[in-house]
């Protein structure tokens, strides 16, 4: 007997409407929130590398991770008692126009188990074959988009941003085939099927969806499905009573409704922030990858920032408009939030409660940028000035082409008694565009010392807290590249490698300077390592 067990309560599928057809096959589907699906099994499961954190919360230990029957549970090959596959129903605003129906093609959910720490954790498989939302695709996902979700999501969480987690990734010992540039070259790759965690895979895209249709009904059960359920804390004292009982006290009113999509305009700002702290750029902000619960989700052509640059996107599909630059994501959040209110708005009476979340929105980023600055640049709290010298040293950056991780990992280096370039040195990519930029860069440097030094932290306190906000490692886009270069060559040793540094990124780790180190030149241009396909 093996001990791979976990406890299922799939509240999703339990309390909302559901396509039962068994009909294999696309399909639009209407008047419901997921279709009942079944994973596609695959000739070959391995494991490829599993998150230990993730396991300990679902009460998993490392045997039954690195058992048989695991490997062909998360590789869709197998049910565990409990599990009852759907793939939940959604549609979307892609690059800024509406576009339909889109669904899970080619995640499904296969239950919500209930961790070790009583919280609820919805498992999905991402890549385990077609579901009802495919489309005109197979639901498989290639090995390397499939290393970059895992990577990532990890990375993230250990970063402290809001995210969906990863157990584990698999091969399927099966190839998918992938036109990675879009150039009619299409070729096979190795699949893989990643399992996906987080308490709830809502995303903006599934209240669009049924208010586009009309569906009001539906909308209602899934706001009210989703307070219930995700967002307990809204209902005090009433959070444990059945979604039944409460929805028979008209307990979900307006008032509730209004502080419901306030949270989530406040998350949503936090998540945001978050990622402009540390440099991540997602790529791909359609309102169906905007998760309600504010975490980062879907990741696929996303990318950090080397040398820093405001306008850069790795998504080669957004070369042209550059929607989803990095400086762009604060109001593109904000864009994504006005369709959410615009589908909510039916349950609403008029306008204003929506309004006041959008407005509560721009407070909290205002807040948590002040937050940010703040802690990037050691000072004990950040006011509107700043935010300004903030916005001044970001030109300076861009200008003079300086690694942002390299840069604000050392200031703290820099004396604020005898500020110079000297701790800096090693954050700059051309020498040139270095000597050039001193002067400004200096003048900079003057000005915050003598901020710091007004400000009177504890030196000792002030380093260590900014340590703590500017991380020495975040995934770049070329070490991921080069753990899967060496995936690709029958070694997966190097994602192993990669998620272990990931998981402690603001402490230094002797030994392993060189995933704290410049970008090399090789990978300026390089696929993978600049700019990503939504190919995977
Ligand atoms: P994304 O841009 O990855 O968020 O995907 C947008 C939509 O396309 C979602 O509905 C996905 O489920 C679907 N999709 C992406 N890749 C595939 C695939 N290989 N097979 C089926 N559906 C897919
Ligand atoms: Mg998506």
């Amino acid at each position: 007997m093996n001990g791979l067990r976990l406890v299922f309560d799939n509240a999703f599928i339990r309390e909302l409407p559901g396509d039962l057809a068994d009909a294999a096959g696309v399909r639009q589907v209407h008047g419901a929130a997921w279709s009942r699906v079944a994973p596609t099994p695959v000739r070959a499961p391995r494991l490829v590398a599993w998150s230990r954190e993730v396991a300990a919360v679902l009460g998993l230990k490392a045997a039954d991770v690195g058992s048989s029957r695991f490997a062909e549970v998360f590789a869709g090959n197998a049910l565990l008692p409990g599990m009852q596959p759907w793939a939940a129903n959604y549609g979307g605003h892609q690059f800024g126009h509406w576009a339909g129906q889109l669904g899970d093609g080619r995640a499904m959910s296969l239950g919500e188990a209930v961790g070790a720490d009583g919280g609820r954790h919805e498992l999905q498989l991402k890549g385990a074959g077609p579901t009802p939302y495919s489309r005109t695709a197979d639901g498989r996902a290639v090995l390397r988009s499939s290393v970059r979700e895992f990577l990532c999501s990890e990375a993230m969480h250990h970063l402290g941003v809001p995210t969906t987690r990863a157990l584990s990734l698999l091969r399927t010992g099966e190839d998918v085939v992938r036109d990675m540039f879009y150039d009619g070259r299409a070729a096979p790759e190795p699949g893989a099927v990643v399992c996906r965690v987080a308490p709830s895979f809502l995303r903006f895209g599934s209240f669009e969806l049924p208010a586009s249709r009309g569906e009001v009904d539906l909308l209602r059960q899934l706001a009210e499905f989703c307070i219930h359920r995700d967002f307990p804390a809204l209902l005090g004292g009433r959070a444990d009573a059945p979604l039944a009982t409460l929805r028979g006290e008209d307990a979900f009113d307006e008032a509730l409704l209004a502080a419901w999509f306030r949270e989530v305009c406040t998350r949503t700002a936090v998540m945001v922030d978050h990622w402009m702290r540390v440099g991540f750029v997602h790529g791909v902000m359609n309102t169906d990858n905007m998760s309600i619960l504010g975490l980062t989700i879907d990741y696929g052509p996303y990318g950090w920032i080397d040398d820093f640059d405001p306008d850069w996107t790795p998504n080669t599909t957004d070369a042209q408009d550059r929607r989803y630059r990095f400086g762009w994501q604060p109001k593109i959040a904000h864009w994504n939030l006005v369709r959410l209110a615009h589908a909510l708005s039916p349950l609403f009476d008029g306008v204003e409660a929506l309004q006041d979340g959008l407005d509560a929105y721009v407070a909290a980023l205002d807040a948590a940028r002040r937050g940010a600055v703040a802690a990037k640049l050691g000072l004990v709290a950040g006011d509107r000035d700043d935010v300004a010298s903030m916005e001044a040293l970001e030109v300076l950056m861009h200008d003079a082409g300086i690694d942002m991780t390299r840069w604000f990992r050392a200031l703290s280096d820099v004396d604020p008694q005898a500020p110079s370039l000297a701790p800096l040195q090693g954050a700059f990519y051309d020498e040139d565009q270095r000597v050039a930029a001193a002067p400004a860069l200096e003048a900079w440097l003057a000005d915050h010392a003598a901020r710091v030094v007004a400000d009177g932290w504890e030196p000792a306190a002030r380093r260590e807290a900014m340590r703590c906000a500017n991380p020495r490692y975040v995934l770049r886009n070329y070490l991921a590249q080069q753990a899967i270069d060496r995936a690709h060559a029958g070694d997966d040793a190097g994602i192993v490698e990669l998620l272990e540094v990931m998981r402690r990124p603001y402490d230094d780790q002797p030994g392993r300077e060189s995933f704290a180190a410049l970008r090399p030149d090789w990978a300026r241009d390089r696929a993978g390592c600049s700019m990503l396909s939504c190919s995977s």
